[in-house]
């Protein structure tokens, strides 16, 4: 026989804190306070599974409920000792909705339900109290008239604010036990006139009443909403919880209140909380009184010149005290607390893991730890990776005053505050000279990618969270807003308008990448830091973690910032993005455009001590750390002149004339880029720019070796290959320069030829490849676009067309698309060893920081994970964390 009922008080229940997908987490919780014997009302939890047959259906009960129900509210009076519906002593209850995972959205609780024009009566005889008797009936018939009946809210406020103008009151506790009655006369009207009907006055029509009021908000439009934002099914189904009211509005020895274990926003290891004496229920959030602080310390820290719980009912105090101790020894984990005083006695009515920001999560993690509460390997597994995100930008200070003007998507985290500039030139220009920009575009370009670096922040009015300017940005760890679409630009006067607010470029902005908001002026921010309790529990992630974690880094910024942050080594040298700088782009469009070897290696002989210098920075940097160095791989276009100007620097450089190169320019010309002549296709046409890359990379290991002593040990990794063949001629190049400078400097080199797989057929012919390249790393932005057809800079047109019709569910350039395109580097990372058991097999895909795609990597057995420098602590704790779960 089913059992749709569970019963707890008295020190003993039927249910169990690992209960909750029967019981929901309210209900579960409950019974087990009740059986640690803590003070709980008694009451009766109807289950999950009442909600599910309910809706199975057509929206009826079970048969045997009624007298599961009966029988708990009879166990309930006979532990109370009172009478559900008794005239001279009743049982009043309280019926409370509960899901598995906490969810607004669903219905408020109704309290002192059981009342009715006879009751009140004996509960004022009862208590000799007729005041406390009619606000507690006049609350009911309120919250019942709103949550069950349906009557709106200021239906009722109207009529209490009509008796408190008659009678020149401000504040409800003025009101005498005459004035309530009037109250109640009036709410009594108010619902009849909306219904047609009195006010229920039988107690167990209210009961159901109230149940299936609960049962009926599952399917609301509020909770439907909020289930379908956080993924929670319908199929789950809320419980109902019915528990025998406690009164914290019976007089000054009573209160209500809520605490949490530690100090949810900082976690230190405080007891911290608010109450409000002689008040029910919701009074402490409702905001109509300010609630009190519950400790001395919290008092003064909060500079509260309110009494706290701790001097005016030290007893409870102790006595509550005593409980969050023993109520975090038995989670072993910071709760939330609520909690009500009677008469001096204390009741606890709910308690939960409570919610915490990601400082105090480590914070509370890391002491719990040293508490010996959990261990090391369960601290680390109680972090959300996501989290650390909010630790690792610099943050707008909370407490700081801010004046919001447009908002857009939260593209890139973190905050940035500077002028306003509106090209990419102007941003660099000002951040060489020492200012602070922000670039404000309607949307970027590759072009833009040396302002978007000088810039710290960037703010576009078109585009989504995967837009260039949105996933640059991310890479680039700069906070950015994209598609603040309520911005209009004006180039030519220099302004950025929203609304009646003008922005002229100069002025000062903030933008907070986390929210998506645009703020008028510099609202000051607080720095990143990887120390204390953040760096203690990557030490301990980096102990359970089997896969490496590198970064991708180009930049000496970048590389410093990688190590900073704990990165074994570079995953993705990307040395395109050094053919950008401005010193040197003029001689790399001379080698685009150049039409013979002889032009194009005079330009080569420009870039080689360039490109040198800038990997003798990187592999100072890196100190002997591995570093993976990808040829180029630029979209052609990227690097083509355009402006009049870019065409007359570059015919003087190679000393021809303008409309050669314009004609040359316009041949280079690709109607499809991203699928043209780029990648390794590049080495293969004009192989002197491989040999240059290889000479410039192997020359620097010579030169950091003599200087510092550090031995670098490159991979050099050959991009958008898909044959062997293609490998086979370009290692070729790469061993015979190495050959010519072992030989010139007497050294000799330790270094890996390899492959960025990032093309479905080099997945599938991965055998081959492997017998030319000694390492894979899996490219998965373009394999990614490749696999699917779908190019990542134009998806934000469609996606959220497909992710609303459930195609996809996750944007697959954000998390990996395990069935799809993991299928294809399972079958890579399979071929690949089947030829070289050893092959070193990596991501460098943005993927590489997303914490979903990193457990995939640690299942197909990947060595590394490589992802943007502020992602490497994320990375770092999803690793360990995929360990764990892989075990
Ligand atoms: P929520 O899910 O919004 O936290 P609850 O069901 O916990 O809603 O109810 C809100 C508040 O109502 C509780 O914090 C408590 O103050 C009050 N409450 C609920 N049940 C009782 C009860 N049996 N006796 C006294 N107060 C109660
Ligand atoms: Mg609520
Ligand atoms: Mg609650």
């Amino acid at each position: 026989m089913n059992k749709w009922v569970y019963a707890f008080g008295g020190g003993e229940a039927d249910g169990r804190a690992d209960m909750k997908n029967l019981l929901g987490g309210k209900g579960a919780n409950l019974a087990e306070m009740s059986r640690l014997g803590l003070p709980v009302p008694p009451g009766f939890t109807i289950t999950t599974d009442v909600c599910t047959y309910f809706y199975d259906h057509g929206k009826q009960y079970p048969p045997e409920l009624s007298g599961h129900v009966r029988a708990a509210l009879d166990a309930v009076e006979k532990l109370t000792g009172m009478r559900f519906g008794d005239p001279s002593d009743p049982l009043l209850v309280s019926v409370r909705s509960g899901a598995r995972a906490s969810m607004p959205g669903m219905m408020d609780t109704v309290l002192n339900l059981g009342l009715n024009d006879e009751t009140v009566e004996g509960l004022a005889r009862k208590t000799g109290d007729a005041r406390f008797a009619y606000d507690s009936y006049r609350r009911f018939i309120q919250m019942y008239g709103d949550v069950v009946l349906g009557v709106e809210h200021y239906r009722f406020e109207d009529v209490l604010d009509n008796v408190k103008r008659d009678r020149d009151f401000t504040l409800d506790t003025q009101l005498t036990a005459d004035d309530w009655r009037e109250v109640i006369t009036g709410y009594k009207d108010v619902v009849k006139e909306e219904l047609g009907q009195p006010f229920p006055q039988d107690p167990e029509a209210q009961l159901w009443g109230a149940i299936g009021a609960v049962f009926g908000s599952w399917m609301n439009q509020r909770a439907n909403t909020y289930r379908r934002l956080h993924d929670i099914p319908a199929s789950w189904g809320t419980a109902v919880n019915v528990q025998a009211m406690v009164f914290g509005n019976m007089g000054d020895d009573c209160a209500t209140g809520v605490a949490f274990t530690r100090n949810p926003s900082t976690g230190a290891n405080a007891f911290y909380g608010e109450f409000l004496v002689n008040a029910q229920g919701e009074d402490v959030v409702a905001g109509i009184r300010t609630p009190q602080p519950l400790t001395v310390a919290e008092r003064e820290e909060g500079g509260s010149d309110l009494p706290c719980m701790e001097e005016t009912m030290p007893e409870t105090y102790a006595e509550l005290a005593a409980i969050r101790d023993r109520l975090e020894r038995h989670y072993t984990d910071m709760q939330d607390i609520e909690f009500t005083v009677q008469q001096g006695r204390l009741y606890i009515l709910q308690t939960r893991n409570g919610k915490r920001t990601a400082a105090a999560a480590l914070k509370i993690a890391v002491d719990m730890a040293g508490e010996g509460l959990i261990d090391e390997t369960e601290a680390v597994r109680r972090i959300d990776p996501a989290s650390l995100d909010q630790l690792l930008h610099p943050t707008l200070d909370p407490k700081a005053e801010r004046q919001v003007i447009a908002r857009g998507l939260p593209a890139s985290p973190g905050a940035a505050s500077g002028k306003v500039v509106m090209t990419a030139d102007e941003a660099e220009k000002l951040a060489q000279m020492g200012e602070r920009v922000v670039l404000v575009r309607e949307e970027t370009s590759p072009e833009d990618i040396h302002g978007m670096h000088a810039a710290a922040g960037i703010l576009t009015t078109r585009g989504g969270m995967t837009s260039h300017a949105a996933v640059v940005a991310r890479g680039m760890g700069r906070p950015c807003v994209s598609g603040a679409g309520e911005l209009r630009i004006d180039h030519k006067n220099r302004t950025a308008t929203v609304k009646n607010v003008v922005v002229k470029a100069g002025d000062i902005i903030t933008l907070d990448g986390s929210t998506g908001e645009v703020m008028l002026g510099r609202v000051p921010t607080i720095q990143p830091e990887l120390s204390g309790d953040f760096a203690t529990l990557m030490e301990w992630a980096d102990r359970i973690r089997r896969m490496g974690v590198r970064a991708n880094a180009e930049t000496p910024a970048d590389a410093r910032t990688a190590i900073k942050f704990g990165a074994e080594g570079v995953g993705l040298c990307r040395t395109e993005h050094m053919f950008f700088e401005a010193d040197r782009i003029v001689a790399v469009r001379r080698m685009i455009v150049a039409e013979t070897e002889e032009e194009r290696r005079k330009a080569l002989d420009e870039l080689l001590p360039m490109q040198r210098r800038d990997f003798v920075e990187l592999f100072t940097i890196m100190r002997g750390l591995p570093v993976t160095v990808r040829l180029l791989d630029p979209p052609l276009h990227e690097f083509l002149p355009r402006s009049e100007a870019d065409f007359a620097d570059v015919a003087k450089a190679s000393g021809v004339d303008v409309l050669k190169i314009q004609h040359r320019a316009s041949q280079l010309h690709e109607s499809n880029p991203m699928l043209g002549h780029r990648g390794c296709r590049l080495g293969i046409a004009y192989p002197e720019i491989s040999e240059m890359q290889a000479r410039a990379i192997f020359e620097a290991v010579v030169e950091v070796a003599s200087q510092s002593g550090d031995t670098v040990s490159p991979e050099i990794m050959i991009p958008l290959a898909f044959s062997k063949a293609e490998l086979d001629i370009l290692k070729a190049v790469i061993v015979r320069v190495a050959g010519e400078v072992e030989k010139a400097s007497g050294t000799s080199l330790d270094y890996l030829v390899g492959t960025m797989v990032e093309l479905p057929r080099a997945c599938l012919l991965a055998d081959e490849l492997a017998e030319t390249a000694e390492f894979f790393s899996f490219g998965t932005n373009d394999l990614t676009q490749t696999t699917y057809g779908i190019s990542r800079d134009d998806a934000s047109s469609f996606l959220p067309a497909y992710q609303g019709q459930g195609i996809v569910e996750q944007d697959p350039f954000i998390t990996l698309d395990s069935v799809g395109v993991g299928e294809l580097i399972r079958i890579g990372c399979e071929r690949g060893r089947k030829t070289r058991p050893d092959i070193k097999l990596g991501i460098c895909g943005e993927h590489g920081g997303d914490p979903a795609s990193i457990r995939f990597c640690e299942s197909v057995g990947l060595d590394y994970v490589s992802c943007s420098p502020y992602r490497v602590p994320i990375a770092r704790l999803a690793a360990a964390q995929a360990a764990l779960a892989a075990k």
